[in-house]
């Protein structure tokens, strides 16, 4: 990927998340401590602060240090989780990745994830989102930045039913159902910028 493109696509999809820091901090209000919106925030903004300097490595050199930037910026439950993702993403991804390429490293930054917040899918959180993608990315490339998309979307609501089991959430027990999990909608949000701004 061409640096400026790198650069502007992390610009985008910061902006696309403190566009929506009151929506995360509401969602996290109704089933968490209501800080995830802050702390993507915080993340996505230093991210767009560092793209200069991002941008102009290799995509997986890049994927690694946006990843080093989450965990030390976004803090909570998820920041080393979305770090986790990123940096194992970083590790992964071949320097010319083919559509293949990026599923089998989307799965393998799954696995870490799973490892790393010891949940898996169904317990309402952002694996709730990624593992819908990476089944999108999984299945070719015909359409492929849209269907992720709407995807992604669809994931973010079908948490909505669940109970959480994972995360301050998960102390709600019941009343937990209902409520759309503030970490698969941000995880939706990012996705959908990247797929917008590939798709343009
Ligand atoms: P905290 O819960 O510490 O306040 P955030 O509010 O920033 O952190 O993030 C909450 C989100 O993190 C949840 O909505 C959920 O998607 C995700 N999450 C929390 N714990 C886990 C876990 N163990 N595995 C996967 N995702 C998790
Ligand atoms: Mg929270």
């Amino acid at each position: 990927m061409e640096q400026q493109t790198l650069k502007a696509l992390l610009r985008v999809v910061a902006q696309t998340v403190v566009a929506h820091a009151e929506e995360l901090t509401a969602l996290d209000q109704a089933i968490g401590d209501g800080d995830h919106g802050l702390n993507m925030k915080r993340g996505f903004e230093r991210v767009a602060e560092l793209a200069d300097g991002i941008s102009q490595q290799p995509l997986p050199q890049a994927l690694t240090e946006i990843g080093k930037t989450l965990v030390m910026t976004v803090g909570g439950a998820s920041g080393p989780l979305y770090g986790t993702f990123f940096m194992t993403l970083g590790k992964e991804l071949p320097l010319d990745p083919t559509l293949a390429d990026i599923s089998a490293t989307f799965n393998a930054a799954i696995a870490a994830v799973e490892r790393r917040g010891k949940s898996s899918p169904g317990q309402k959180t952002l694996l709730d989102v990624l593992v819908p993608v990476q089944e999108e990315l999984s299945a070719g490339t015909a359409n492929v930045l849209e269907r992720v998309k709407r995807r992604a979307a669809s994931a973010a609501d079908a948490t909505i039913p669940m109970l959480a089991v994972r995360g301050r959430a998960s102390f709600l027990g019941e009343r937990s159902i209902g409520h759309m999990d503030p970490g698969a909608r941000s995880s939706a949000l990012v996705i959908s910028a990247v797929c917008d701004f590939l798709g343009d």
